[in-house]
């Protein structure tokens, strides 16, 4: 793929984060104000729902008490039936009539008196269900054609029956009443497959209402009650408006600020990024050159290379600082091929013996990367006329973060004669285990293990066990920070071979370190002699 579509790509796709962190406040908000909407329909819903329902069961519950004095009225005839069925009738406002079956004959009743009617006259209001199962809602009833009611009817005597016709108004004024609050059209049944009772709904819920609560129940075991609550479908979308118009402003808002913060972050991070690329370029950086001091060879045994940044009309940054922006950038590894190329170049003014150390800090990407073994090949052939060893300084933390492509760079770099230090040993992690299974050359006692030597002899007990165990180890030693003459005095007396600090040498450029090295290649003890380590 050319290089300039994958740019491009990438460079658009640099943009989603801030995309996202615009957008996904509106949509949660968007979301949230839906579903909150539509749960405020259905509890809203529910609470019309049970107020029809508590309303329909009292007045069922009175219908129910009635019917079993006006089933017992089936033991007498009409005419001494009838005064009570009237009193009845009058004295309670929910009931239209009260009256009396005989087989498929009405022939008694609170509103007309004596009479002889068809039951089956009923069964023109009922929608499916002949009224003869006593418990049922039709639409209308000979009275009063156009008025549903609710016929509740039990046996009496001798194939009689009593039946109570419960009158539909007031349910109907009742679901009306409760209705207007939102514009619903709420239905009630008693009884199964039977005509409804509804709250007269001139809106559009009548036609297209969108049911929002169902409910069945049982009353007293015996009246199931169906309640139906149906709403226009744009109500929903109106409350769900309201709410956006509420909450939708602080979402933009919320998503305004987040993507501020998102391509403020991002810009940050690429400007970081691309000041270390322009450095490169522009050839900023620089390599500061530590001498090691050899108990063994008794002088400077090799060097310990360290990057320096100096940016222009800006002053130094600290390495400290930079190496780590440029390993969370993804710049440590360029950086460090580019720190391989800046020690090639100044080691072509050298003078130092083969078998020389340079020793360069490899960032842990760079060590579980697949290119490692070959940007060290390059680096070692690069600098092969003065035939030094070169030492890699890692850490434990690397070590512990290998999926296996470090042991594999470690084991191929190390049958082509480069070393292998572990760096700041000691301020990791628990490492010993690693320690066993990854073949290293040097241990470097970190700095602060150092200090803890106490200027009156006194025993370090951490620094002596971890010089123990590298010895144990068969590794050579070199401790780094040393400072002070009672420091290098303790670590000699325990046989530390290499000693690195600012007691011997501090990092110095290039040009500084082959005159400092043509001063100091002092065959061992020469220099003692005279005074300590000849410090630079
Ligand atoms: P480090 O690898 O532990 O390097 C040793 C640090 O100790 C250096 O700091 C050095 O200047 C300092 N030092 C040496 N002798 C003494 C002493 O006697 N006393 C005290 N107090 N300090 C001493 P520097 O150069 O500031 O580097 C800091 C860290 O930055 C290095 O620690 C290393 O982790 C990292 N670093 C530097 N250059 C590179 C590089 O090229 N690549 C990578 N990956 N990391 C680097
Ligand atoms: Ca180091
Ligand atoms: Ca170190």
């Amino acid at each position: 793929m050319p290089t300039s579509v994958l740019m491009e790509r990438v460079s658009s796709w640099r943009y989603l984060p801030v995309a996202l962190a615009l957008v996904l406040p509106v949509l949660a908000c968007v979301a949230w104000t839906g579903w909150h909407a539509r749960n405020a329909e259905r509890q809203e819903a529910e609470s019309a729902a049970r107020i029809v329902r508590v309303q329909a069961q009292h007045i069922l519950g009175q219908a129910w008490e009635m019917l079993d004095r006006v089933a017992a009225l089936t033991a007498l005839p009409c005419e001494q039936a009838l005064p009570d069925l009237r009193r009845w009738g009058m004295l309670n406002p929910y009931f239209r009539s009260l009256f009396l079956v005989r087989g498929d004959r009405v022939y008694c009743s609170s509103a007309v008196g004596q009479t002889d009617y068809p039951l089956s006259g009923f069964r023109r209001w009922s929608v499916d269900t002949p009224p003869d199962q006593w418990l049922v809602t039709v639409s209308g009833t000979p009275l009063a054609p156009e008025r549903p009611a609710i016929l509740l009817g039990r046996p009496g005597v001798d194939g009689h029956s009593g039946v109570v016709v419960v009158d539909g108004r007031h349910l109907q004024d009742l679901l009306g009443a409760v209705a207007t609050l939102r514009d619903y059209r709420i239905e009630l049944i008693v009884g199964e497959g039977a005509a409804s009772i509804h709250s007269d709904s001139k809106g559009s819920a009548a036609t297209h209402g969108q049911l929002v609560h169902g409910e069945t129940t049982l009353y007293d075991g015996r009246a199931a009650v169906t309640i139906r609550v149906k709403a226009p479908p744009e109500a929903v979308v109106l409350a769900w408006q309201q709410l956006m118009l509420t909450y939708l402003p602080f979402a933009v808002l919320i998503g305004v600020c987040l993507a501020v913060a998102a391509h403020r972050l991002q810009t940050n991070r690429q400007s970081i990024k691309e000041k270390l690329r322009r450095a490169i370029l522009a050839d900023e950086f620089r390599v500061h050159y530590q001498p090691v001091y050899s108990h063994v060879s008794g002088q400077c045994s090799g060097v310990e290379a360290l990057m320096r940044w100096h940016r222009p009309g800006q002053g130094d940054v600290r390495p400290d600082l930079f190496i780590a922006a440029a390993e969370a950038q993804g710049m440590i590894v360029p950086l460090t091929r580019h720190l391989f190329a800046l020690i090639e170049r100044d080691m072509g003014g050298w003078a130092t013996p083969p078998g020389f150390h340079v020793g360069v800090n490899i960032a842990a990407e760079h060590l579980s990367s697949p290119a490692l073994a070959s940007d060290v090949e390059r680096f070692a052939a690069g600098i092969a006329a003065r035939q030094p060893v070169v030492v890699l300084e890692i850490t434990e933390r690397s070590l512990i973060a290998d999926d296996g492509q470090a042991r594999r760079n470690i084991d191929a770099l190390r049958a082509r004669g480069v070393r292998v230090a572990i760096d700041d040993f000691g301020t990791g992690h628990c490492s010993l285990s690693y320690l066993q299974r990854f073949p290293v050359d040097y241990l470097k006692i970190d700095k602060g293990f150092v200090q803890a030597i106490e200027p009156d002899g006194q025993e370090a007990p951490v620094l002596d066990a971890i010089i123990a165990l590298a010895h144990r180890l068969g590794l050579s030693v070199l401790a780094e920070g040393v400072e002070a003459d009672y420091q290098f005095d303790y670590l000699a007396r325990r046989d530390v071979t290499f000693i690195q600090g600012y007691l011997f040498a501090r990092p110095m450029p290039s040009e500084q370190f082959v005159r400092w090295y043509a001063d100091h290649p002092l065959p061992r003890g020469a220099r003692r002699e005279s005074g300590r380590l000849g410090v630079g």
